[in-house]
């Protein structure tokens, strides 16, 4: 089989199941309780917090970890829009969101808790900053940019936009879904004082367990918990911590700490698959890939000219090949993609999109067998 789908889940390696089990047999506590045990727990949570931490350049009481990034941006969104807020309030996501924040906005404007205004994307697969800022109003209470587009790879200008955005609004709150960027581009810029008021990421999509995440928040203080109960993560997420999760998230983000470049091998793999599609004709690649600075490196997203995503997607399976048609969270080609819609695409191009995304232990043949079933078709 050939995995080529690291952008819906980038599986652990043995090296890393190993250590987090050699951690977690010296670690059974709850890390609540007083006792000896719960103190180890603890020192094991708070070690993990330390590293995220020094990834984000941000204070370690920032992080609250939660149960994966569908929950922390749920929780930065509706923090912002409770009791009393009205559709007087707006809230601007831009078209390029995951459903994670594109379903909770929707909703929250159903509800009668804010105005929505999803801004464009260009073709290039960023946001359009101009239409960005100028929807900015006294009335914006919360803007949400997505980094690292999970379809197509292509990065959001996020660290030049948000000084920009502060200047039209001091008070908007600036949320930040960085699942896929997280310790794949240089966030030690985020803690600082140009940074965003929120960011979320995930374990799963840097090789760590699924069902663990974190909320970075800039004034931890200022939010109300989705969840009460025990208090655990200074009161903004009760239950009792994810541990295994936990120890599994903070020795991956050590490991990338020391290991900046890690990914350097999925790109040279993606960049072996480019230089094959870009020789063939009919197939057309999606987003700006030629400029390094606003992609990861990682994803293409391509479409071929009369072929139906549904077929193409067929024929990787055939060949016990592993990628994705458009997002992998909404599963399955049958709806057109709204990133891909918001991109500009037509309907037809945006429904028969496919994703192919490599991982660090992703091979040139891997790229070479995903180009023979291209061929093939063509
Ligand atoms: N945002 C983005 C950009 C994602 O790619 C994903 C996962 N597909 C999520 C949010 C949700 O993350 P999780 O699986 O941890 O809930």
């Amino acid at each position: 089989m050939i995995y080529a789908d690291f952008n819906a889940t980038y599986p652990c390696q043995d090296s890393h199941l190993d250590m987090v089990s050699k951690t977690l047999k010296k670690v059974q506590g709850n890390p609540s309780s007083m006792h000896q045990s719960g103190r180890v727990a603890r020192l094991a949570l708070e070690e993990s917090r330390t590293h995220i931490a020094e990834l984000l350049g941000c204070d370690r009481k920032q992080i609250i970890f939660t149960s994966g990034a569908t929950e922390a941006n749920n929780l930065a969104i509706h923090a912002n829009f409770r009791e009393g807020s009205s559709t007087r309030q707006e809230l601007i996501i831009t078209g390029g969101e995951h459903p994670s924040v594109r379903q909770p906005a929707i909703r929250l404007e159903k509800d009668g808790y804010c105005q929505l205004h999803t801004i464009s994307l260009t073709r290039a697969g960023t946001v359009d900053v101009h239409a960005l800022l100028e929807q900015i109003s006294p009335r914006t209470k919360m803007i949400c940019i997505i980094y690292g587009n999970n379809e197509t790879g292509i990065i959001n200008p996020v660290r030049t936009l948000i000084p920009e955005i502060r200047e039209r609004s001091a008070t908007a709150h600036i949320h930040v879904d960085g699942v896929q960027a997280f310790g794949k581009v240089d966030t030690q810029w985020l803690g600082g004082v140009s940074g965003p008021d929120s960011f979320a990421a995930s374990a799963h999509k840097i090789g760590g367990f699924k069902g663990i995440g974190f909320l970075f928040l800039r004034q931890p203080a200022r939010i109300q918990p989705m969840l009460s109960g025990g208090g655990q993560e200074s009161g903004l997420r009760s239950g009792t911590e994810n541990i295994p999760g936990i120890i599994s998230l903070g020795l991956r983000a050590k490991d990338i700490l020391s290991r900046p470049d890690w990914l350097a091998p999925a790109k040279a793999v993606r960049d072996h698959l480019l230089q094959g599609l870009l020789k063939l004709p009919s197939v057309n690649i999606h987003g700006d890939y030629k400029d390094d600075a606003i992609n990861l490196g990682n994803t293409v997203n391509f479409h071929l000219d009369g072929v139906a995503g549904e077929s193409l997607m067929a024929h990787f399976d055939l060949a016990n090949i592993c990628v994705s048609g458009g997002s992998a969270c909404s599963s399955g080609l049958a709806s057109p993609s709204p990133v891909l819609l918001s991109m500009g695409f037509h309907e037809s191009i945006a429904a028969s999109s496919v994703r192919v995304s490599f991982g660090d232990s992703s091979t040139k043949k891997d790229a070479d067998a995903i180009l023979t079933v291209i061929r093939s078709l063509l």
